[in-house]
């Protein structure tokens, strides 16, 4: 294993423009030097680069959209195939664990005494932690169900991310002297303005898990389901023998596809309207899914869902693909007259997800025109002791930006409780 990951290693070219840091990787990772003492068999010295950015390698080597992040900005990728950062990463967080590398890093204690309390345990707030934990603060995270990770742990299934690994991330996060107290739903019983009075600074990062409706008739009827929750709560109706429609192009869609056809579904398509190439799920998600046996169908779009009380058939539509001056992507257009039907037993959304809005409302937060928490520079809600990060801001929805928000929040909150 060493051998081939030292095989990797040899493959950068060590720039000193470092694009793989500077522009790919959300975190700021200094990849060329970890990928350095990786080489050079330093492996605690790798971690030790590593761990001054980010507390999740473990995590994010295998399930960050390397292509789109890191590795997507690699100068060998230009010609050939990108550096292996994400393998590189996990090996080296996985060689601390075995190895019990010392994961502290020495405590500067500079923010003694102070308390701040955590909303939400998935990437954001446990990076958060992390960070303010280094800087001696006592930090306790408030988290609606009895286990962290977030979409760690309820959204991403086990074949994509081994909970062992996960659990050991968290583990050796709560080591740094964080208290948890589970169970605990803002809006429910526990209310913001108590741990405002309590606290020095409040970091809220419950996340945006709330299934976006796609808007069209029949999405009441019976064997309609949201895509975020369906992963959240697994609560699976019986696939055998039967069709499903899963309509979206991003990780939801991809991880709600795969886990229904595994869970024994006859057949299950994925629907989507535009192309392959403007998909946002990774090329490599794409093809496991073929793997697995699911369909897709690019540049059709379901346009109402058909039954009587159930669902039993769907109408689609072919779309065609056209420029717009402005958009970052192709819009995809209803082509005329081209609508069909197919029979189907269930149809999955997965077509975005939003914050809980009653949170915001009953707490008084603000939000943003798309229904996101508001906060100012510095991650920041307004003039409060309150700061918030990750999905729930509307930040790109992906672990490492996550984790990003959460470090940087840590640092305004201590600029602002010093
Ligand atoms: C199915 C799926 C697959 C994904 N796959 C990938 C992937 O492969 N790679 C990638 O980089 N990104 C992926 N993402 C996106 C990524 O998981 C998210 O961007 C990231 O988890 C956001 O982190 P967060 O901390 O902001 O929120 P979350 O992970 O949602 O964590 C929020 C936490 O707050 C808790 N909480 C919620 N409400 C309350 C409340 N009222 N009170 C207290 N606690 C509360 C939740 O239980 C949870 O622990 C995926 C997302 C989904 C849904
Ligand atoms: S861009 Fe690629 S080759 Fe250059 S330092 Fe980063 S990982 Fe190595």
């Amino acid at each position: 294993m060493e051998k081939d990951i030292q095989e990797l290693t040899n493959y950068c070219l060590n720039c000193a423009s470092k694009p793989c840091s500077q522009k790919g990787c959300p975190l700021d990772n200094d990849i060329p030097t970890f990928i350095k003492y990786t080489k050079e068999g330093e492996f605690e010295q790798a971690y030790q680069t590593l761990i001054q950015t980010t507390v999740l390698g473990s995590v994010c080597g295998r399930i960050c959209p390397h292509q789109k992040q890191c590795q997507g900005s690699c100068v060998r990728g230009f010609k050939n195939e990108p550096v292996s950062i994400g393998e590189i990463e996990a090996f080296i967080f996985d060689k601390a664990f075995e190895e019990k590398y010392d994961r502290s890093i020495k405590k500067e204690n500079v923010l003694a005494n102070k308390k701040v309390a955590i909303v939400g345990g998935g990437p954001s707030g446990l990076t958060c932690s992390a960070f303010l934990a280094r800087k001696g603060a006592k930090v306790t995270i408030y988290e609606k169900y009895d286990v962290l990770g977030g979409i760690l742990s309820h959204g991403i299934p086990d074949f994509r991310l081994d909970k062992k690994i996960l659990n050991k991330t968290i583990t050796s996060i709560l080591n740094l002297g964080i208290e948890v107290k589970y169970g605990k739903e803002l809006g429910r019983n526990l209310q913001l303005a108590d741990l405002q009075k309590q606290y020095d600074a409040v970091f809220l990062a419950f996340g945006a898990n709330i299934s976006r409706k796609m808007e069209i008739e029949g999405e009441e009827l019976e064997g309609v389901f949201g895509g975020n929750a369906l992963l959240e709560l697994q609560n699976h109706p019986d696939y055998e023998n039967k069709i499903v429609a899963v309509s979206g192009g991003g990780n939801v869609a991809m991880d709600c596809a795969r886990t229904i056809k595994r869970l024994g579904a006859k057949k299950v398509m994925v629907i989507y309207r535009r192309s392959k190439e403007e998909m946002p799920a990774e090329e490599k998600e794409i093809m496991e899914a073929k793997e697995d046996g699911v369909e897709f169908l690019f540049q059709n779009n379901i346009v109402k869902i058909l039954g009587n009380k159930k669902v039993e058939h769907i109408e689609c539509v072919k779309t065609k693909l056209i420029e717009k001056e402005g958009a970052k992507r192709k819009i995809p257009i209803d082509i005329d007259g081209s609508n069909y039907i197919l029979d189907v037993d269930y149809v999955v959304m997965a077509v975005g997800a939003n914050v809980e809005t009653d949170i915001l409302n009953t707490q008084h937060l603000p939000s943003t025109e798309r229904k996101y928490l508001e906060v100012g520079q510095n991650y920041r809600v307004g003039d409060t002791n309150i700061f918030a990060g990750g999905d729930l801001i509307g930040t790109t929805s992906t672990v490492a930006w996550a984790a990003r928000d959460g470090r940087e929040a840590a640092r305004a909150i201590e600029e602002y409780i010093n």
